[in-house]
Parts: structure tokens; sequence; C-alpha cells
């Protein structure tokens, strides 16, 4: 964070507000947004006239009742220009959205994911990638987010693992990504695309999301602020059951060593899931105490299978006890990490305003 900002910076931080209050409204008058942000009438008013003329913003103008003219009415979104698109890059495959600033998805796309080793997994993510900008064009696109599984270094752009992809090391996903498609691109962990997603609604409160496929990644929103880290809140080699299960990471007792048998070739397997509730309990109950949370959501393609578990995954929980009143939630959305990556994207490209 820059400690102190000049008046260039003063009227981007300016007109990006205003949009992103035209965007939590939907439609909105001028007097509404003077009266939200605090800005003058003419300060309003020239930034309001920037962001229509750059076809950001559209205005329905209504009829003067007896004909004597036309006054300017409610702001809203533009809809057919600005679009960004939000990806996510998982085991189970990649898919992805391209929206609106307001939110409004325009086209949805799935594929799947290939990862032998890192150029079959490189290829793969261009030519999904390239689908869309053939659809849409460079040009409509004016942002991209990559929700991506595994360890990333997002203000550098770098993908530094990727699970079951070998000699996936250190990729500068992101410059690939800029060079070829020459538009804005931003990487991001997958949970806290997820996260950013479900907590647009819980700004206040401490919220820990797992998401949990064939492993578990987790991120963290202390008071609406997603808390993050080169490497850490990597739980899923967090040991949990002492000289338990061994784990393809070479330990035992691992908490992935517990989430990845429970579904093999797309078929659920009982025994697993049983197996693994108590583990994931521990996990929970750990991270609850550590972060203070309020809400816990559990997301992923495991929650499919919800039905199976929670009932006894809330009854350990409960039996653990951890004396403070922590909501859990089960969230069965598999498209949270793809929409959250759009959100992130929108909001980046809403911050490079400049007047
Ligand atoms: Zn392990």
């Amino acid at each position: 964070m820059k400690k102190y900002i000049g008046l260039q910076d003063m009227s981007h931080v300016n007109c990006s507000s205003v949009l992103r209050v035209i965007q939590a409204h939907g439609e909105i008058s001028r007097k509404q947004i003077s009266d939200i942000t605090g800005l003058s009438w003419g300060g309003m008013t020239k930034i309001v006239n920037k962001l229509l003329e750059k076809e950001y913003i559209t205005e329905e103008k209504c009829e003067v009742p007896g004909g004597t003219g036309r006054i300017p009415g409610m702001l809203s979104i533009r809809r057919d220009r600005h679009l960004v698109a939000g990806v996510d890059v998982n085991r189970t495959g990649l898919s992805a959205y391209v929206t609106d600033l307001s939110g409004d998805i325009k086209r949805q796309y799935f594929g799947e994911n290939l990862f032998r080793d890192k150029e079959e997994l490189l290829d793969n993510i261009l030519r999904f990638i390239q689908r869309i900008f053939q659809d849409f064009g460079d040009e409509e696109i004016v942002a991209a987010g990559i929700a991506m599984q595994g360890g990333i270094h997002g203000e550098n752009g770098v993908s530094v693992n990727f699970p079951g992809c070998g000699d996936w090391r250190d990729v500068p996903l992101i410059e690939i990504l800029k060079e070829r498609f020459h538009t804005e691109f931003y990487l991001e962990h997958d949970p806290d695309c997820m996260l950013c997603s479900e907590t647009v609604w819980a700004d206040g409160a401490h919220v820990i999301l797992f998401r949990i496929d064939r492993s578990i990644g987790m991120a963290v929103s202390l008071n609406g602020t997603i808390f993050r880290g080169n490497g850490i809140l990597e739980v899923a080699h967090s040991i949990v059951v002492p000289g338990g299960k061994r784990c393809r990471c070479g330990l035992d007792g691992c908490l992935e060593a517990y989430i990845e048998p429970c579904v093999r070739e797309g078929q659920i397997n009982g025994k697993a899931v049983e197996e693994m509730i108590r583990p994931l309990a521990v996990t929970i109950h750990n991270m609850i105490c550590l972060f203070h949370a309020d809400i816990v959501i559990l997301a992923g393609d495991l929650m499919k299978y919800a039905s199976l578990f929670e009932e006894k995954l809330l009854w350990e929980l409960r039996r653990m006890g951890n004396g403070k009143k922590t909501e859990i939630r089960f969230q069965d959305d598999t498209k949270s990490a793809v929409r959250g990556a759009a959100l992130i994207a929108a909001r980046h490209a809403v911050d490079s305003l400049r007047l």
C-alpha cells in the first residue's frame, strides 16, 4: 500500500469508487452517488461523465411530462462492454465464466484438464483460454482472473506447483498469458477466489473456507480481508493422525491421505469417507481455534456427497466442543471458484480506471 496518494491517484480512487457504488446498487441516481461517496456535485458529475464517455455506464433518460425535454435518469453498468473472464484450473477440470462488470454471466466454458507433465498442462490451459478469446476478442475482455490449485505467488503471477503434475515448478503463468492474449491477467489461489465470492455478504466476520476434492485447500478472511501469504495455510499435509495412513508426500497421517481415497474415478468410497470424518473434524476444530472463526464454509467437489458425512462431522465437532458457536456451512456449489475469479478480475479492472 502506498502511504501517500497524489492528485492523479485521487481521481483514480474516486473513479473506481463511483463505479463500485453503481455496481453495488444496480440502478442509482446522481444524487444518491453524491450522498454515498461524499463527493461534491461537480466532482461527481466529472466522474460520471467520464464513465459514460468510456462506456462503462449507461443512463436511462426520462421524458419530462409535457414534452419540454429530458431530465437525467438512473445510471447503471453497461452490459455490452468491458467484459471480464474468470478461469478455474483444477485437477477435476477447467471451467470459465465471461461476465460483465455487474457480474452477469455472458457465457460459460468447461473442459477436461490434462496434467501428466508441465507441457501438457500449459498447453491445455492455453487452448482453453484461446477458446474464450476466439469468441470475444481481446478488445472486449478487459481482465481475467485465474483461480489456480496448488501453491501460487500471486503478486508475481507465478504458479509454484500443481498437485499431480510433477515438473510444474515456478511457472510464470501470468507473464505467459499476458504475452499471448494481450489482456490483464491475475492469479489467485483457488480457495481465495471461492471465499471472495462467498464473503461479499460477510464483511465483519472471520470466515474460513475449505475446498475439498481430492485434496484440501484453505482460505481465511479476517474482518472482510483475505489473509494472504506465499505458502501459508497449506493444511493438506498437516498431520492429523500421528503414525496414520501413508501420504503421497512421504509423511504418515497427513489430512490429504484421508481425503484423497474418498472419491476415485468418480466413485465415492463409503469406508474411506468414514475414516476421513474424524481427521477432518480435528483440522476444522484446530483452525476455528487458531483464527477465532465465526463461520466455516465447506466447499468443493466432495460436498456432492455431504449427506454421507455431514451429521457425523457436526457431531464430532460438537464433541470436541470449542466453546465458541461457529456456524458450519456446507456449500454444494462447484462454480464459486470461477465466479470469484471473475469478481477479482472485475475489481482489478475497475481499480485500474483512470480519468
Ligand atoms: Zn502429505
